[in-house]
């Protein structure tokens, strides 16, 4: 059980600003040792604080008598205590009062005290001031003041004003067949009155529906009846018009008694927050599809131009009867295969070939056909070489391969039987008729730090042998290196 007893400072512990009052009239009639006369203080506080006073006497045996109760003590305990004995009340109760008022006799002072009542169910707790005093006769009698504290209604009131949540209660009154026939606000706070548009507007004992604008809406209002009529507990969002402005509420019911509490949270802002929120994401979604696509549309127009540039390369480096590398493009990559060879310690060989008699083929069987040998004798040629091998026409019938990591040995090997290759073949010129040529091949091996002119130089020197010593055989810069070395 709760309690407080105080025998010090009492007029400021006090909660009822009576007892301040009270203390002063009783130490102007507390002369005695007793503590006050009896017959002064109570005429004089019976007609200012009757409603408020028991007379309270010991009966001898450790136990106290009512003599007599105010009105006020009577209506909140719910009967009159007069006549009644303290040892009536629930135990723990009539412990703690016996107590007090011993010790208030004992030593002729005052005591302050709080109490949970146990009994009651509507005051929480009690105040009193128990002043001892002594009757003419000699008889110890008190002078109690008790009376409820409002404090938790108080408090209650206050939490509600101050709440940023609307809250509403609402009782159903029903008809003789027990339909809803109206519902009634029985409480409200502030924000409620707030919420309904006019925080001065007196939502109390109103009809709901009139007074609480968001009820008009006929789904929200059902919700409403379902929560007082099944007992049930709801929480859903609903939009109305307030004084011109949208607002959105988030309302929770709970079922109370035949009615239910209905708590409002103003979600405007956030609704409004999060629509911009979705607007944004759907502008950003947006924003990210066209990036997408024309980042999309971009890299197919990168992957064409750099098709299209690649085949323009493809044009400019390839001869285009022959689609061999043309002069320019084989220097180029000549130079670096030579380079890289030369880095790892290997030789770098080159042919310069040159078909016999060719003009013969011209004038024989005309341009056309020159030029349909001079493709075939192309694509033979490539056959035959290695991948790493470049292949190229240097102008007319006159060609070039340059054969990286090959030494003279291997480069002449490959030269004659490209030779016997030629010899056993007959090229195709047109579906009726095919030739048979020859052509000469001068050899020559690349020598540290010439040049490549230089060294097709003197491949052409040695093709120029060959032509000079009766054609269709292979001539080497280096003539100590023949077929068998
Ligand atoms: P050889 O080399 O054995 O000394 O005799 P050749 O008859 O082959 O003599 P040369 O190399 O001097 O002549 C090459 C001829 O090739 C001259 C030219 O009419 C012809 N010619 C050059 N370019 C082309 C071409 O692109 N197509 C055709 N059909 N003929 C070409
Ligand atoms: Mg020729
Ligand atoms: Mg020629």
């Amino acid at each position: 059980m709760y309690q407080e007893v105080h025998f010090d400072n009492i007029a400021e512990r006090a909660h009822a600003p009576e007892i301040a009052d009270l203390l002063q009239r009783f130490e102007r009639y507390a002369a005695g040792s007793d503590g006050a006369s009896f017959d002064g203080l109570d005429a004089e506080l019976t007609p200012l604080y009757g409603d408020d006073l028991m007379i309270i006497q010991p009966t001898g045996d450790g136990d106290y008598l009512y003599r007599s109760c105010g009105v006020g003590i009577a209506r909140d305990v719910g009967r009159n205590l007069a006549g009644g004995r303290v040892s009536s009340m629930t135990p723990q109760v009539a412990r703690f009062t016996t107590e007090c008022y011993d010790r208030a006799l004992a030593t002729s002072q005052p005591v302050h005290t709080v109490h949970r009542s146990v009994k009651t169910t509507r005051v929480m707790l009690w105040e009193r001031l128990i002043m001892p005093t002594a009757a003419a006769n000699g008889e110890r009698v008190l002078i109690v003041f008790s009376k409820p504290l409002h404090f938790s209604e108080e408090l209650l009131m206050t939490v509600l004003d101050t709440s940023p949540t609307g809250i509403v209660a609402l009782r159903a009154i029903r008809d003789e067949e027990g339909n809803i026939a109206r519902t009634v606000v029985i409480t409200a706070n502030r924000r409620a009155a707030e919420i309904a548009g006019d925080p001065e507007r007196l939502l109390l004992d109103g009809e709901a529906r009139d007074v609480l604008p968001f009820l008009a809406d006929d789904m929200v209002w059902r919700r409403c009846l379902y929560a007082i009529e099944l007992r049930r507990s709801d929480v859903f969002e609903t939009c109305f018009t307030a004084t011109g402005r949208e607002v959105w509420l988030q309302v929770s019911l709970a079922p109370l008694r035949d009615g239910l509490v209905m708590t409002l949270n103003d979600i405007s802002e956030l609704m409004i927050a999060n629509l911009t929120l979705q607007s944004r994401a759907a502008t950003l979604a947006f924003e990210i599809r066209r990036e997408r696509a024309t980042s999309r549309a971009l890299s197919q127009e990168l992957g064409r131009r750099e098709e299209r540039e690649q085949e323009l390369r493809r044009l400019a480096e390839t001869d285009p009867l022959t689609t061999l590398l043309n002069r320019r493009s084989l220097i180029d990559k000549a130079q670096a295969a030579i380079e890289a060879s030369a880095a790892i310690g290997e030789a770098t060989s080159l042919f310069v070939i040159d078909l016999d008699h060719f003009k013969q083929i011209n004038d024989g069987h005309g341009h056309a056909a020159g030029d349909a040998v001079i493709r075939a004798f192309a694509d033979l040629l490539l056959g035959h070489m290695r991948p790493s091998h470049l292949v190229g026409r240097l102008g007319g019938e006159e060609f070039a391969v340059v054969l990286p990591g090959t030494g003279a040995a291997e480069a002449r090997r490959l030269a004659e039987r490209f030779q016997a290759l030629l010899r056993a073949t007959h090229l195709p010129v047109t579906e009726e008729l095919d030739l048979q040529v020859s052509a000469s091949i001068g050899i020559a091996t690349h020598l540290p730090g010439e040049s490549f002119g230089a060294f097709v130089a003197r491949a052409d020197k040695q093709l120029y042998r060959a032509k000079n010593e009766g054609r269709d055989c292979v001539r080497c810069a280096d003539d100590r290196i023949s077929a068998a070395a």
